[in-house]
C-alpha cells in the first residue's frame, strides 16, 4: 500500500471526500493489516459440536520436505499460489468435541513452546464461550511440542478437570529415559530439548494421576483410536461417530494441503520414520477418499476441517468445509 498515492488509497477506502488533511494521515494506518477476529470455527455433526481452535500460523521452509526435487516443490506451490517469500504459510488447530456427555480437547497447541506466533488455543477456547475447567478429556495424536504444550503453563495445567490420553506408545518413546542413547549421536540434542518440552507440559497431569495411555482397540470417550505410525512412533488418529456420520482427527498424517496432496508421497523433515509416514498417508488418504469421512487436521488451513478426494487414487485433492454462518 506504501507504494500507492494518498488520494488513490483514500479512494478506494470511499472515504475521499470526508477527510480533512490531519484525518487522512490517520487513515494511513487504517490500511494496515489489521488483527484477524477471534480463531474459532463451529462445525456441526450430527448431534455433536466440533469448534476449530486456532494456535497460530507461520512459515515452513519449502526445503523441508523430502523425496522430491525442488524445481517440483516449487511448480505446486505456484499452482496453489503458496509461493511466499516466507516461505510455506502453516496452521495450527486444536479441536474442541462436545460430545454432549463429554467436552474434549483434540491436541492442545504449542503454547509457549514453538514462539510468539503460536498459543492462542487457550485464548480462542474461551472467545467460543467454553471455560478450561470445563475440558474433561485431552485426546494426543502425538507428543510433538505443538499438540502438546498447550495442556499446561509454566507448570500448571491449563485444563485443571481433564485427564490426558495418548497411546502408550508415543509415552514410553518420548518419556523413556534411556530413549536418547538410542539414538544416532547428531539427533540426541535435539531430541532431548524436545523431551524437555514435554515432560514440563505432562508434569501437572502425571502429578494428579490424570496422564493415562491407551493402546490399539480401546476406546476413549467415544472415540475409536487409529493406529497412523511414522510421524511418531506411537502416533494415533481419532474418530468419532454421530449417526451415520463420521470425524476422523487425523493429526500429523499430513502437513501440507498443496504438496503432500499432489504428491502424497513426499515426506516432511518432521516425520520420525518418513518412510511410515508416507505409508501411512497413503493408507489413510485412500480410506478416507473411498468413504468419505468428514477430516480435522492440525496442520491444513484454518479450520482444517474438510474431505479428502482423489480421481485417481494417487495423488488427492482437500475439499476445505465451506464457511457457515
Ligand atoms: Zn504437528
Amino acid at each position: 500500500m506504501k507504494t500507492l498515492n494518498k488520494s488513490i488509497a483514500l479512494t478506494i477506502l470511499g472515504l475521499s471526500s470526508f477527510i480533512s488533511m490531519p484525518q487522512a494521515q490517520a487513515a494511513e494506518s487504517i490500511i494496515q493489516p489489521q488483527k484477524q477476529v477471534a480463531g474459532y470455527y463451529q462445525h456441526q455433526l450430527g448431534n455433536v459440536q466440533i469448534t476449530a481452535l486456532l494456535d497460530g500460523t507461520n512459515y515452513l521452509n519449502p526445503s523441508m520436505f523430502k523425496g522430491i526435487p525442488a524445481a517440483e516443490v516449487t511448480q505446486i506451490l505456484k499452482k496453489y499460489h503458496a509461493d511466499q517469500a516466507k516461505g510455506v504459510q502453516t496452521s495450527v488447530n486444536a479441536f474442541l468435541v462436545n460430545t454432549g456427555s463429554s467436552l474434549v480437547l483434540v491436541d492442545s497447541g504449542a503454547s509457549s513452546c514453538n514462539g510468539p506466533d503460536f498459543g492462542s488455543v487457550h485464548k480462542n477456547l474461551m472467545a467460543a464461550g467454553y471455560k478450561p475447567e470445563q475440558v474433561d478429556t485431552i485426546l494426543l495424536t502425538h507428543l510433538h511440542p505443538d499438540h502438546v504444550c498447550g495442556i499446561s503453563a509454566k507448570g500448571v495445567a491449563s485444563f485443571p478437570n481433564a485427564t490426558v490420553y495418548v497411546a502408550d506408545a508415543e509415552a514410553n518413546y518420548w518419556l523413556d529415559p534411556k530413549q536418547a542413547a538410542k539414538l544416532p549421536q547428531d539427533k540426541q540434542a535435539r531430541f532431548k530439548q524436545t523431551v524437555e518440552k514435554i515432560q514440563q507440559a505432562v508434569q501437572p497431569y502425571q502429578a494428579k494421576k490424570h496422564f493415562k495411555t491407551f493402546k490399539l482397540g480401546d476406546k476413549v470417550k467415544g472415540f475409536e483410536v487409529i493406529s497412523t505410525p511414522g510421524h511418531t512412533p506411537g502416533h494415533f488418529s481419532f474418530a468419532f461417530k454421530s449417526g451415520n456420520e463420521e470425524i476422523v482427527f487425523v493429526g500429523d498424517i499430513v502437513h501440507s494441503h498443496s504438496i503432500q496432496f499432489d504428491h502424497p508421497e513426499t515426506a516432511i523433515d518432521f516425520d520420525v520414520d518418513p518412510k511410515k509416514a508416507v505409508q501411512t498417508r497413503l493408507a489413510q488418504f485412500s480410506r478416507l477418499a473411498k468413504n468419505g469421512q468428514t477430516v480435522a487436521a492440525p496442520h491444513l488451513p484454518f479450520p482444517g476441517i474438510g474431505h479428502i478426494y482423489s480421481k485417481d487414487g494417487k495423488s488427492y485433492q482437500w475439499i476445505p468445509v465451506h464457511f457457515k454462518d
